[in-house]
């Protein structure tokens, strides 16, 4: 088990465990932000330093999943990769980590989660939605109900039967999910998942893409997918980004996403963000910078 992988935060009676699968994984800013070089975090490098840039003006990225229990419930919110896959990127391919061993060392029990939720269907976010057992990809939270928002899973299965690589995880990492049964398709746009969750629609990176909201004794949080990868995000909401699969509306929901959440008190944790993960969004001139240490309540 590698403790680094795991933290947690409180939010009223709700507990948010992180677990890390592939951690700090520097990168050219380009691959987000076309055209974009090193200077681009220029401005900006007072608050992105150390964590999310690194010396050498790489944009630092990492890939992990939350578990959330409430009083009652216990909950995946996205998957990551998983073991023994086939993917698109070398990176990614047969990786062999310790997600499973981390995550049932924070205390999760797989055997007990009740529910998986996902900010979208991309390979990255599913990964550990099955796992390989005998050469079979098996479910593996046996006894949960796996969220699938209609709209994203419609985008995401004409993609892989048009040949696309960004379906071409369903076999694997969705259908074993809906042979077993464990599926439910809903209409996520405002679903509540229970009395603390809420999921919203914040299309562009897909169809379908939600921000999972979490409020508890008057406390908040909300986990933002891949709405935006990166903090500098925060910083300049309009620019368009690569991986965005509607790069127009992507812009739109990333600057209503940032002006709605940037009053200081809710906690934003980054889907991709490198650690600490987790910060508030607070006003900056005629844009927004990104925290990490607790803005004053006053
Ligand atoms: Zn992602």
């Amino acid at each position: 088990m590698a403790l680094e992988n795991v933290k947690h935060w409180e939010i009223g009676d709700v507990r948010i465990t992180r677990i890390v699968e592939v951690a700090a994984y520097a990168a050219d800013i380009g691959m987000l932000l076309k055209d974009a070089g090193p200077e681009i975090f220029e401005p900006y490098l007072d608050w992105l330093k150390p964590n999310f840039v690194t010396e050498d003006g790489l944009m630092l990225m990492q890939w992990q999943a939350f578990a959330v229990q409430t009083p009652s419930r216990t909950l995946m919110i996205d998957t990551c990769i998983g073991n023994d896959r086939k993917l698109h990127f070398d990176i990614f391919n047969d990786m062999q980590t310790s997600f499973l061993e981390d995550l049932q060392a924070s205390g999760i029990d797989p055997l007990k989660v009740d529910t998986v939720c996902c900010t979208h269907l991309h390979y990255d976010h599913v990964g550990w939605n099955t796992k390989l057992v005998d050469g079979a990809w098996m479910p593996t939270f046996p006894n949960a109900r796996y969220l699938f928002d209609t709209t994203e899973y419609q985008e995401i299965r004409h993609l892989e039967e048009i040949g696309d690589w960004h379906g071409s995880h369903l076999p694997d990492a969705i259908d074993p999910i809906m042979a077993a049964g464990l599926h439910e398709f809903i209409s996520a746009p405002g679903y509540q998942v229970c009395d603390e969750i809420r999921m919203e629609h914040t299309p562009g990176h897909t169809a379908g893409h939600c921000a999972i909201h979490i409020e508890s004794r008057g406390e908040r949080a909300v986990i933002t997918g891949d709405l935006l990868h990166h903090p500098i995000q925060f910083a300049i909401p309009a620019r368009h980004g690569s991986f965005d699969h509607d790069p127009v509306k992507g812009a739109q929901t990333r600057q209503k996403f940032v002006s709605e959440n940037a009053d200081g008190t809710i906690m934003v944790i980054g889907s991709h963000f490198s650690d600490p993960s987790a910060g508030w969004i607070i006003p900056d001139g005629d844009a927004w910078r990104f925290v990490t240490e607790r803005p004053n309540a006053d």
